[in-house]
């Protein structure tokens, strides 16, 4: 099976033409990774025109974020409905810049649910800001998932993507340990289950968190996922092109 590399770019670059630079470096070496699965999420401002200038089909597009609602009276925002029209195919939801930001899982839960409806592939995230002997960790993402599933129905689950991302790891030193993802995955699925079904079991699961050409391939064999969201090591061209080098050779 492929792996999944959804390319977070966050609020990079800093201009159109960059824009334009880094999608042609993550096209080009996205043409030479046949065993992975592309999804770029660029901010807004430029989804369209890439999207419009790329007539390949490695590469698929990702909203960043997106409201619910597809139009109001919400300055500065914008919705998944928009995102859609102007290319995207999936829609981060629930980012931990989001939540950082102040989005509920309330909200979260409605925005996986829009994004469904309008058949975006949600990639929800997930994932604890500390971690520590308790394991309290298990209890934050179990209501991270419960809310952003409560409307979800079972036969949906299949387009739904579970992004793990422990606060801690994001835009650190180092990744977590494939180890403990594994265990991860093992209860997402858990909880999945329980709260949704049999479905549950085969929910598709990414990590992220601090990915990059040293560390992915262990992931891979290890962590138990089907792939990466990914930060930093998108943002640059020789970066990404050395993180699916490694997958690759996995
Ligand atoms: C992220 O923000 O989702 C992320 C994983 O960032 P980084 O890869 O830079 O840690």
């Amino acid at each position: 099976m492929k792996s999944l590399v959804v390319a977070n770019w966050k609020m990079n670059p800093g201009t159109r033409r960059e824009a334009k630079q880094l999608f042609a470096a993550t096209k080009k070496a996205a043409d030479s990774s046949p065993h992975v699965s592309v999804v770029v999420a660029p901010p807004s401002i430029f989804l369209r025109e890439l999207k419009s200038a790329y007539s390949g089909k490695k590469i698929a597009f990702a909203a960043q974020d997106g409201r619910a609602e597809p139009t109001g009276a919400h300055t500065g925002e914008v919705s998944l409905a928009q995102s859609k029209d102007a290319g995207a195919q999936y829609a981060v939801i629930g980012h931990a810049e989001r939540r950082a930001a102040g989005e509920s899982d309330e909200e979260i839960g409605k925005r996986v649910a829009a994004a469904l409806a309008l058949k975006l592939t949600p990639i929800v995230c997930v994932g604890e800001s500390k971690r520590d002997q308790s394991g309290s960790h298990f209890d934050v993402v179990r209501m991270q998932l419960r809310a952003a599933l409560l409307s979800v129905e079972p036969p949906q689950l299949a387009r739904c993507i579970i992004a793990y991302e422990p606060v801690w790891s994001i835009g650190a030193e180092r990744a977590m340990n494939p180890r403990d993802m594994h265990e991860m995955a093992i209860f997402i699925r858990k909880t999945t289950v329980d709260f949704k079904g049999e479905g549950g079991m085969h929910v598709k699961i990414l990590y992220g968190g601090s990915i990059d050409d040293t560390n992915a391939a262990d992931m891979l064999k290890n962590g138990d996922v089907h792939g990466f969201l990914v930060g930093r090591a998108s943002e640059e061209a020789r970066k990404l092109e050395a993180l699916l080098r490694a997958i690759e050779d996995k």
